[in-house]
């Protein structure tokens, strides 16, 4: 996808790259330290702003713990995260789901199925040391 063609303003071009750019799951205010690199004078405002418009473009993705804790992914397409409860660190990874638990999921919440991910929480490589 070529960024100059999505019709973006110069901050929301640079809120974009820095999550392209990160293999990280940054939160808004690590974006915002990388996009002040790139663009310096851009205000937290903007960046959050340029986060929530390119969420519900569906040009990034977010991963939600609780209700005051979101990171923002580069990854769009379904996937599952571990979370080290040491250091913070949040990797990608994928596991096939079966198409059972989702059903499942939804019969015991009786909410209206959307999507299922799995969050392996416990320690990295680095913490287990
Ligand atoms: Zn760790
Ligand atoms: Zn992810």
């Amino acid at each position: 996808m070529n960024l100059e063609n999505l019709g973006l303003t110069k901050q929301r071009r640079a809120v974009l790259r820095v999550i392209r750019e990160s293999d990280e799951h940054l939160t808004a205010s690590e974006v915002y330290e990388h996009a002040r690199l790139l663009l310096p004078g851009i205000a937290f405002a903007t960046v959050y702003n340029s986060l929530r418009y390119l969420k519900n473009e569906g040009l990034i993705g977010e991963v939600r713990f609780g209700a005051d804790c979101t990171r923002y992914d580069r990854t769009l397409k379904r996937h599952d995260h571990a979370l080290c409860n040491g250091c913070g660190k949040l990797v990608d990874l994928e596991l096939s789901i079966p198409d059972g638990l989702i059903k499942e999921a939804a019969k015991r919440s009786k909410f209206e199925p959307g999507s299922i991910e799995v969050t392996l929480r416990g320690l990295c490589p680095e913490c287990r040391i």
